[in-house]
């Protein structure tokens, strides 16, 4: 579904001369009878009444929870709505399953390391269209379904933006009816919960289902066993034939855990299946008849340690055994069970394994796969290796994810030979195969090439670049947003690329419009059903009629009513999470997402100093009120970003309370950012910064969640930034900075920093600011590294190249804001134009260039 829109979305981008005809139409537009809805017209063909709701809800705190109406704390009260709803979610489940084993058609395999899934009940509510009911059920119990559902933890088994876009494409895969499952790890604990003390960040574990988790199925039955460590070992067979035997040190056991995701309207269910690590009973068993009681339990410690926590370093390579353990572990699983459902159809026949099968890896993590399913054929099912190596090759499809060199895996050959020493020798076969075979038919005696492209990088440590060994193997390699997709194709790989030009595709990212929009932004979302109709969360490109109303003063006007009362009701979180006063009627301008250098939070904070300087320099001055919010996680052993985060704090606490401004700027830190807490945030957004050095940012998928619900784009273009001003007009947004191709041009000629300092007074002045004591009393030189970084570090994103471009946008955007119907137009022109951001229409693309699969029809009435 690669969508022509460029002809539509001009219609609204022609900005002044567009006639929409809009003021000719009612804003009471059409007024749906939804309340007296009867139930057969539910969406999702569940039927029950509020009344017998109600009845299951009591029911499940009596017999499932345990507990009365009158003791049910919170929590017990939302366990059994979740308890209820699992009713229908199982049954359909069910039905899911028996369908695609009925049908037995090609299911895609999505392995991640990370799925940031958020929290599950309001998303499943509104997707099985009980979301209304439910409230008035839990309403008729004396219960406000808000508080309820804030008892539910967030399931952050992800970094960010990566580990969003797997938790979105499941959404998706259930939504389109594919069959599809997604494959992880069961972390006991996800990404750390993020305190603030003194204006620094604090990291505290996250045990999200320490009380349990209600939405999870543990599969017994399912459960596998995987070999590790060891050595390699050469048996001759009678027939003269050499074979390798690996006899592996430990084995560990894989518990499944399930947790099914509903599609839109209750479609079907996919299933997220993420793998436990045990210690296996057998050799626990050994060790005790040994008497080493204590070694029984290490060896039980170390094997669960292996999905104990997730690594939250977001896109740095962690170089850790334990890490490379964790990987292998998930995909040896994962694999095993594909095998195994495979097997039970075609009887280990291997000649339709990948008609019925593909891998889809998102991004390096989980590429130790290939070597893992060569080894499965080769040693265990004996299949040859070339027809093993043909099967693979149409088996596996990789998404790259960053062009950040130290984001790209590599793996030291010494600790393969310590965990996987017969993967190493797979690896070191595919490769000799790959350089001796394609390399050197298409540049003979070139060493030079060989070596560069080779999956061992040579050098003091050996290592294996797993993206090489991804790309060699794959059959489809994608980027995820049409500039990133480019620079992978020209930039990263350019040799591949010649080897095989058709390889290479792009995927742009989406993101699931059901949470994002429907789920998070209820009023918005009201808005949507009265101009599109009620089947916009599934076909988004409908949303585009609202853009006629764009000129319609009486519809702005409820469409900014509605961004007020998001803003009200972040003003409130705001007052909880930090007692900050915030104006709802302030600008809300936000930057929410992992820090790092890249993103250039510090950038945003640059501007806020120069702003403050300002306003302290003319005391007159009157500007348009602004409240500055960011949410961001630091890795904990990433100092510059951590202390980037102190520096916003100190900065902010400087100024909010500073009466001479007179409450024109604040600025808010909001801790723990996380999935729910930005469904709070992105729907109460006008300004959304994505403010990357253009080429760094492969996609993002914030700057799509921020234009849905109606944030105008104050940024650079960079990765998918250039599709969304492609969308919703480059004179709706806030454009500034260098390009790509000036960023190029500017490091190769030479990037000094300096120069900018000492060119642009007010530049000079905030930096040198930040060497005083003025945000850090008595503690002059606290912000330094900052400036440092910037300055004798070669402020390798250039931040103060863009700085006085970024100052410029800040200024068109103030002036906009004045303007509040020129805002309001260009804010419904940006929510409206984004139907291309789907993250169905990613799926779809997916389906098209890279899996060959078909959707299909869940069959009903199946127990
Ligand atoms: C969408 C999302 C991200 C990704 O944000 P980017 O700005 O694209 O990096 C990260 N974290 C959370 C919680 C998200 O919802």
């Amino acid at each position: 579904m690669a969508t022509n829109n460029s002809a539509k979305f001009r219609k609204h981008t022609a900005s002044k001369n567009v006639s929409t005809g809009a003021n000719t139409v009612k804003t009471a537009v059409v007024k749906e009878e939804v309340k007296t809805q009867d139930s057969a017209s539910f969406a999702s063909g569940i039927t029950m009444s509020v009344e017998e709701l109600k009845d299951r809800i009591v029911h499940h705190l009596h017999t499932s929870i345990g507990t009365s109406t009158q003791k049910a704390s919170k929590l017990a009260w939302w366990q059994a709505v979740v308890a209820t709803i699992n009713e229908f979610i199982f049954e359909r489940l069910t039905q899911t399953q028996y369908t695609n084993a009925q049908k037995d058609s090609r299911a895609v395999h999505y392995l991640s390391a990370e799925f940031l899934m958020g929290r599950l009940t309001v998303n499943n509510l509104c997707n099985l269209d009980l979301y209304e009911r439910i409230k008035d059920a839990l309403a008729a119990l004396g219960k406000d379904i808000n508080e309820i559902c804030d008892e539910e933890p967030d399931m952050a088994l992800g970094n960010g933006g990566l580990g969003r876009l797997a938790a979105c494409f499941i959404d998706s895969l259930a939504t389109l009816n594919y069959p599809s499952v997604g494959y992880g790890i069961h972390y006991e604990n996800g990404l750390f919960r993020q305190e603030i003390r003194e204006g620094r960040q604090v990291e505290r574990p996250d045990s999200w289902r320490e009380y349990g988790c209600p939405w999870e199925v543990c599969r017994p039955e399912s459960v596998q066993n995987v070999p590790i460590g060891g050595y390699v070992e050469e048996q001759q067979a009678p027939d003269g034939a050499m074979r390798k035997v690996w006899h592996p040190a430990h084995v560990i056991k894989g518990v499944p855990w399930d947790i099914p995701v509903v599609g839109f309207r209750g479609s079907s269910i996919t299933v997220l299946r993420l793998w436990e690590s045990r210690a296996t009973e057998s050799f626990n068993w050994d060790v005790f008849n040994a008497g080493g009681y204590v070694d029984a339990q290490e060896e039980k410690a170390s094997a669960e340690a292996i999905s104990k926590v997730l690594y939250p370093n977001d896109s740095t390579e962690a170089g850790k055994m334990l890490r490379l353990t964790q990987q292998y572990f998930f995909c040896a699983c994962s694999l095993r069970d594909i095998l195994r459902r495979y097997n039970r159809a075609h009887h280990h026949d291997y000649g339709k394994f990948a008609a019925k099968n593909i891998v889809q890896l998102n991004d390096t993590h989980p590429v130790v796969a290939i070597p893992e399913l060569m080894r499965l054929l080769v040693d265990e099912e004996g299949v040859s290796w070339d027809v093993a190596w043909s099967i693979v090759q149409q088996c596996f499809a990789y998404t790259n994810h960053t062009l950040l060199p130290e984001a790209l895996e590599k793996w030291p050959v010494y600790l393969f030979e310590r965990l996987l020493p017969r993967h190493l020798e797979i690896i070191y076969e595919i490769n000799y195969r790959f350089l001796n075979g394609e390399v050197e038919a298409r540049w003979p005696g070139r060493d030079d090439i060989k070596a560069k492209l080779s999956i061992i990088e040579e050098g003091p440590c050996r290592q294996i670049r797993m993206a090489h060994l991804a790309v060699i193997t794959s059959s489809r390699v994608n980027g995820v947003a049409a500039i990133h997709s480019k620079l992978v194709k020209e930039n990263l790989f350019p040799e591949f690329a010649q080897l095989w030009p058709n390889k290479f595709c792009n995927v742009t990212n989406g993101v699931t419009p059901r949470r994002w929009l429907l789920a998070c932004n209820k009023g918005l979302a009201e808005l949507y059903n009265e101009v599109s109709g009620k089947d916009w969360p599934l076909k988004l490109e409908l949303c585009r009629k609202m853009a006629d109303y764009a000129d319609d003063e009486a519809f702005q006007k409820r469409f900014m009513q509605v961004k007020l009362a998001n803003k009200e009701a972040l003003a409130t979180k705001i007052k909880q999470l930090t007692s900050i006063d915030v104006n709802p009627r302030s600008m809300f301008d936000v930057q929410v997402k992992r820090l790092h250098e890249y993103k250039r939070q510090h950038l945003n904070l640059l501007y806020i100093l120069y702003l403050y300087r300002q306003l302290l320099a003319n005391p007159q001055l009157k500007i348009v009120p602004q409240t500055f919010i960011f949410g961001a996680k630091a890795a904990p052993a990433y100092s510059l970003a951590k202390d980037i985060i102190y520096a916003i704090n100190a900065v902010g606490e400087r100024i909010n309370n500073d009466h001479r401004i007179a409450n024109q700027i604040k600025v808010v830190f909001l801790p723990n950012y996380r999935v729910s807490l930005a469904e709070v945030i992105i729907p109460a957004a006008d300004i959304s910064e994505q403010i990357s050095t253009a080429g760094y940012e492969a996609s993002g998928t914030s700057n799509m969640k921020f234009s849905m619900n109606g944030a105008l784009t104050l940024g650079t273009m960079d990765g998918a930034n250039i599709e969304i001003v492609e969308e919703a007009g480059v004179e709706n947004n806030f454009i500034f900075g260098l390009s790509v191709q000036e960023v190029q041009d500017l490091k190769s000629r030479g990037y000094n920093s300096w120069d900018y300092y000492n060119s642009n007074p007010d530049l000079k002045a905030v930096l040198d600011w930040l060497d005083t004591d003025y945000f850090t009393p008595n503690n002059p030189g606290a912000l330094s590294s900052i400036k440092r970084s910037l300055l004798d570090g070669g402020d390798p994103f250039l931040v103060l190249a863009d700085f006085a471009s970024y100052v410029q946008a800040h200024e068109r955007a103030q002036e906009l804001y004045k303007d509040q119907k020129a805002w309001a137009r260009a804010a419904i022109i940006n929510s409206a134009t984004m139907g291309k951001f789907s993250s169905d229409r990613s799926i779809q693309d997916y389906v098209n260039n890279v899996w060959n699969i078909k959707s299909i029809d869940v069959i009903t009435g199946v127990k």
